[in-house]
């Protein structure tokens, strides 16, 4: 159970979805530290998958690898970014973790004869998680962000347990709910019914929210406050406006603006212990909305590109949050775009417009789609000298192109998509057979963090001022390391491997060869944080700024 005299605040979304929960409580977590209150972030995930390893990016966005190598949610990205430190296990459930440690328990006779069900059993597993993720080291306040919306069938026990909670605990239990106020075009006046509704939806649920954070195109006014307030049974002074930003990393100076996180202290009954010094972090959001900054363009070749109305950069988020963090660490905005790897494969015009980018990435990836479209953009980079950034997958078809094109091994593929390729120069871990035979795919890939030793006078070693680092993994090929000798004879260097030398972990092209090119065979975007850039997209970028100033003088 949870801790006495412990804080929880539960972030609910009313109305609709995708109007920013992840943000709030981002920036709610962010406010509480600042104002000395160590916290804990959870997010709860409603899906039945056990973890988000298993879904598709295109329909659920990012899967964000903790340090551990649990594959979670994008949103985890986000708390990690907002408060600058890693997150553990115990800050990330979903009802199918939830539901297999129950179906577990009773399989093992621990329920003693008795009809397991979802009440009390399903919801006090939910509340003995959100206990345990409580006992963190030092942790005052969680903030707890329950998936979905209110009235889906998905996320109610969570809601119950969280009901639960507060019945049990009043004084430390609170409930901020992030609605939406629409303002349909006919109109043109924001409308606060939906809002009124999903109250009264929650309310039929035992619980009232103690705060609204009204998202909205516009910010809400004075006299829509006043009918939240009243038509919610809300504090006027805690319904928030919350209008749309530039960059989500304005958030909470708004909110700090606007007191909200002495509202909310004020609400848990906790004295202010210092006021928040948000100094540092306005610089660096000035930084990122600076539109005036001279530009530096990123191309970024893949293949999560083309599916209804899902949104682009959801796919890629972490990698576009590295890339804006290092830009505005070196005063330059960046500008991305997103070329599909299949357009490449179709068309010659698309690659040779490839020479408009100062700098090229291929991400992580699986499969085969697109893939000879990503290897033809990464054979013009190099051969062009536009700086390249191989991310997992990019990297070993950085090495797949090396072996083809320098090495004239035409057959080099990766096994994962030829088995019987005749120089399969990526290929499975040896660990990985075993799963894969036994189609054991969920969380069985090489994941989380692993050291990674770097060789001297290399790019990677002077970008990190570092022999020893630590980085996040997320695959099941490798280089075969039955080429490694052939490929640094000509001229590829691994400059990163594990520190018994085995794995390759880093390739790239000496300096004299090319601007920059270089591939990890880690995910260096999943330890990227605002206030500390990753070092090599900053490297990176580096290489492209240089690459546009000598484009201009060309
Ligand atoms: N598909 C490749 C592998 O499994 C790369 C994975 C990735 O890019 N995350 O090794």
């Amino acid at each position: 159970m949870a801790k006495e005299g412990h804080k929880y605040v539960f972030v609910l979304g009313g109305v609709m979805s995708g109007v920013g929960k992840g943000v709030v409580t981002s920036s709610l977590g962010l406010l509480l530290e600042q104002k000395g209150y160590p916290v804990n972030l959870v997010k709860v995930d409603p899906y039945l998958n056990v973890d988000a390893g298993t879904m598709n990016p295109t329909e659920h966005g990012e899967v964000f690898v903790l340090r551990s190598g649990l594959e979670t949610d994008q949103d985890m990205g986000n708390y990690e970014r907002f408060l600058g430190r890693d997150l553990t296990n115990d800050d990330y459930m979903t009802s199918g973790m939830v539901y297999q440690s129950v179906i577990a328990r009773e399989r093992a006779l621990e329920y003693g004869g008795k009809c397991v069900e979802a009440i009390p059993h399903v919801r006090d597993e939910i509340l003995r998680r959100i206990g345990k993720a409580a006992a963190y080291n030092g942790s005052r306040v969680s903030v707890i962000e329950i998936g979905g919306t209110i009235g889906d069938f998905q996320n109610a026990l969570f809601i119950e347990a969280a009901r639960v909670l507060k019945m049990n605990q009043p004084e430390d239990v609170l409930f901020v709910m992030v609605s939406y106020l629409p303002t349909p075009g006919t109109l043109g006046e924001m409308k606060t019914k939906p809002t009124q509704t999903a109250v009264r939806d929650l309310n039929s649920y035992g619980v009232q929210p103690d705060f609204i954070i009204a998202r909205s195109r516009e910010p809400i006014d004075e006299k829509r406050k006043e009918k939240l307030a009243v038509w919610c049974n809300v504090r006027k002074d805690r319904v928030i406006a919350a209008p749309d930003i530039k960059s989500i990393y304005e958030a909470p100076i708004n909110f700090e603006k606007d007191k909200l996180g002495n509202a909310l202290l004020d609400a848990l009954k906790l004295p202010e212990k210092r006021r928040a010094s948000l100094a540092t972090w306005k610089k660096f959001a000035l930084a990122t909305a600076d539109t005036k900054a001279p530009e530096v363009h990123i191309a970024i070749v893949g293949k999560y590109f083309d599916t209804g109305d899902f949104v682009l950069s959801d796919a890629y988020l972490s990698v576009i949050e590295a890339i804006k963090f290092s830009a505005a660490k070196l005063g330059r905005q960046p500008k991305i775009t997103w070329v599909n790897s299949k357009s490449i494969e179709r068309d010659t015009k698309t690659l040779a417009a490839l020479a408009r980018y100062d700098g090229i990435i291929v991400p992580g990836g699986f499969g085969e789609t697109g893939i000879e479209g990503k290897i033809q953009a990464i054979r013009f980079a190099r051969e062009k000298k536009i700086p390249y950034f191989g991310l997992c997958y990019g990297m070993q078809l950085m090495v797949i192109e090396y072996a083809r094109n320098v090495l004239a091994l035409k057959g080099a593929h990766t096994t994962e998509i030829k088995k019987s390729a005749e120089d399969p120069v990526v290929d499975v871990m040896l660990e990985q057979k075993k799963h894969i035979a036994d189609n054991k795919y969920g969380g069985t890939m090489r994941l989380g963090a692993y050291p990674c030793y770097l060789k001297k006078n290399t790019i990677a070693r002077g970008a990190y001022k570092s022999e020893l680092v630590e980085e996040r993994h997320r695959h099941r090929y490798e280089i075969n390391p039955a080429y490694v000798k052939r490929l640094e004879e000509a001229g590829l260097v691994f400059s990163g491997t594990s520190p018994d030398g085995v794995l390759m972990e880093i390739a790239e092209l000496p300096r004299t060869a090319h601007p920059f090119m270089l591939g990890t065979q880690f995910h260096p975007e999943f330890q990227a944080r605002p206030l500390s850039p990753h070092p090599l997209f900053t490297e990176f970028l580096r290489a492209a700024i240089a690459q546009k100033k000598n484009k201009r003088v060309a």
